[in-house]
This record gives C-alpha cells, structure tokens and sequence, in this order.
C-alpha cells in the first residue's frame, strides 16, 4: 500500500480515526471517510481538514451509517477503494452492559455489513480496530497475541466476535488481507491542540475524567480501587499516545501489501505499565492543576494489571510508540485547555 492509493476509513471524524485520517493525508493517501456522526461531528472533520493544508483536497466525507448497505454499495460503485480502515463503532462498555442490543447490531452487523461490500466490490483488505479487551483477565504479562482470548462485556464480545468473523473469512479465502489491531489505552491528542477526543455524553475512561476535572467540570476523580497488588494499590493501564496509533495504522496498511499477510493480530502498546495515580501525578506536572480524588470500590469487571508486549509489532509493522506519560498528558492538556468544552462552544 502506498500513498497514492484510496482508502476508505469508517468512523474517521472519532478520536482515533480524525488523527488517522490526518496523519493518512500527510502521508498523501486519498482518503474517503464516513462516520455517522453518532459520536462525533462535523467540527472534527473541518478541522482535519484544515490541519492537512494543502493535502485536504484528498478528504472526502460522506455522512453514512456502516449498517446501511444500500449507501455502501452506492458508495463501493463509485469508488475503487485499495483498502479499509474501520474504526466505527460503540465503544462505552458500561453502556454496553445496558443496551447490548445496540452493540451488537452497531459493531458485528455494522461490521458485517460493510465486509460484505467490500467482497462484492472485490475489495479485500481491512484494518480493524480491536481491543486489549479480547485479553480479559490477563495472567500473565505482558499480553501478547497468541494468548487465549475472552470478554467480560458485551461491547468486548462484539470485539471477539469481529475477529472471529475475520479469522473464519480468511481461513475460507485467503485473498483477504485482514490486520487486527489491538490497542491498549488511547490518550493525548495531536500536539496543534487542534483535534482531540470529544467524547458526547459523560466520559468513560480515566482521562477524560481527568481532563473534565481539570477544567472545572468535575469536581473530583474517583479512583476506582487502591487495592490492587500493584506499586500504589491503583490500577496499572498500557497508555499510548494517539498519534502513535494513528502512525501505527499507517504502519498496517503498508503491511497489508506483504504478500506473506494473512489474518494477523497487533497489540498497539507502549509495553510500560502505569497506575492511575502515577497518571494523575503526570497530568498535575503539565498542567500545573490540581485533581482531587474520591478514593472509591473497585469498578466490576476491571483487571488489575494489563500491558502489552510489543516485540510482534515492533518486528513485523516496523513500528514502535514513541511517546512518553509525559508527552500523552502535555498534549491532552494542551487540547483541552484550548477546548475545554470539545469542539463545541460553550
Ligand atoms: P469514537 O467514538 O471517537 O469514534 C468512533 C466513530 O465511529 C465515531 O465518530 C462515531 O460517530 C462513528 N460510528 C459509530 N457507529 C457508527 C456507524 N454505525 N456508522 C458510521 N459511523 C459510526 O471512538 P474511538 O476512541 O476513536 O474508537 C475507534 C475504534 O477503536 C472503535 O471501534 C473502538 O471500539 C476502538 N477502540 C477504542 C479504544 C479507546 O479507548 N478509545 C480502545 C480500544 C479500541
Ligand atoms: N479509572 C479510575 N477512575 C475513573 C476511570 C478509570 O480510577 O474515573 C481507572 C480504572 O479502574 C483503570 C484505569 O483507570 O484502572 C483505566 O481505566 P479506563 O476505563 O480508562 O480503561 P480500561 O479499564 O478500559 O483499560
């Protein structure tokens, strides 16, 4: 795969996928995105756009939700896409507790939906988000890719399944090219300040808690635990800067012209374990704000420990994070401070 080819990136205005899409356009992909705007919105695209100067002229948006097939296939008729990258999907596992329904239908049909385009348009190559979820309770780290897979959440299964799915697709046609990637703890935002996440509705993972706290609209963060066998009794995370993911789809889609390629999984870590108060000590260092904690129970269904092992990507993608604890919180601060309220205006 190589710059001057089309690539079609499903959930592109999200978090993960607008720093995708940026760092794609840089590199001198055509990039087409759609997303359905469920957890996202337009901003984030125009501000993609406008980061990439020159190279927005190969960004093309449509507004089109993955389950719907007639508008895919519009879209496979009119376009030779080389490659998918597929971010959209639902991603609170709270939520998915709640309404597993809506999960289910969003991130397997939605999936489903959209590889079955693909193969009618011939089109047969994917970057699939996934997830350190698929680890569970890990017992061992760190976590590499040939451990035995589970979930304890729905919004997990719907990860477990899609890989499923993409496993058995292979093993019936091995002209896919399928990567899976599973990332452990996303944070920071593009170091312009310019894009960031901007998560609509109340936040579920420990930095934008920390983020919503730091800019006053929140007045403390709970700890969920502080008994955990681990160095301060709080939970320990493999946090990896975004524009490290972002590099690290680029990395797979290049790796998808191997020839050797078939369906293959990629843990996108750091490999450094860090607790949650070992976090909010980097974040009052940059930020110079304090965060007041609530010592709160454990959240059900939390491991203790996880991190990643590296070394299958760092051999095969030619891919390594590059920052630090200190450069995820100075460039989520940096986004935050200049956007306290997201994309919107107050
Ligand atoms: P995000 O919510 O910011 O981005 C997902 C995007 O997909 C949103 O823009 C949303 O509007 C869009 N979307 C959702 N359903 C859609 C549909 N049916 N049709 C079209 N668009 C749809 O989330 P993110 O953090 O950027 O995550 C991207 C992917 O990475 C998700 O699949 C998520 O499960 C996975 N992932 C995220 C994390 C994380 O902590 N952020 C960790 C592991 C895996
Ligand atoms: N966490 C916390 N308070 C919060 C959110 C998270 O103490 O408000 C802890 C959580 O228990 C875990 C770590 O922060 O140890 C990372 O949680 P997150 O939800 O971000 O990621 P995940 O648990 O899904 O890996």
């Amino acid at each position: 795969m190589s710059p001057s080819h089309c690539v079609l990136v499903t959930g592109g205005a999200g978090y993960i996928g607008s720093h995708t899409v940026l760092q794609l356009l840089l590199t001198g992909y055509k990039t087409v995105v759609i997303d359905n705007f469920d957890n996202s919105c337009q901003i984030a695209v125009n501000r993609v756009q406008e980061l990439a100067g020159d190279r927005a002229v190969n960004l093309i948006f449509h507004q089109i939700d993955i389950r719907d097939k007639a508008e895919l296939k519009k879209l496979f008729a009119s376009t030779k896409f080389d490659a998918v990258i597929h971010f959209a999907g639902l991603k609170a596992v709270g939520e998915s507790v709640q309404k597993p329904l809506m999960y289910y239908d969003n991130n397997v049909v939605g999936t489903l939906t959209l590889l079955e385009v693909m193969e009618a348009h011939g089109c047969k190559k994917i970057v699939f988000s996934s997830s350190a979820t698929v680890y569970g309770w890990p017992k061992v780290l760190p976590c590499t890719e040939d451990f035995p897979l589970s979930a304890a959440s729905p919004y997990g299964r719907t990860k477990l399944m899609v890989e499923d799915i993409f496993r058995d697709i292979y093993a019936s046609d091995s002209g896919w090219k399928m990567i899976m990637l599973r990332y452990f703890n996303p944070v920071g935002a593009h170091p312009s300040g310019y894009i960031g996440e901007d998560p609509l509705g109340s936040p579920n993972n420990l930095m934008p808690f920390i983020q919503q706290v730091a800019v006053g609209k929140l007045p403390a963060l709970k700890v969920f635990g502080t008994d955990y066998s681990t160095k301060d009794g709080t939970g320990v995370r493999d946090y990896i800067h975004v524009s490290d993911l972002a590099n690290g789809h680029l990395a797979a889609l290049r790796k998808l012209s191997d020839p050797e390629i078939g369906c293959e999984a990629y843990n996108l870590g750091t490999g450094k374990g860090t607790s949650v108060l070992e976090m909010v000590a980097a974040f009052e260092k940059v930020s110079g704000k304090k965060i007041p904690l609530v010592i709160s129970g454990r959240r059900p269904g939390d491991a203790e420990v996880v991190y990643a092992s590296t070394a299958k990507a760092e051999r095969d993608l030619n891919w390594k994070a590059e920052n630090g604890i200190e450069e995820m919180c100075r460039d989520q601060w940096n986004w935050a401070s200049k956007n306290p309220y997201g994309y919107q205006s107050k």
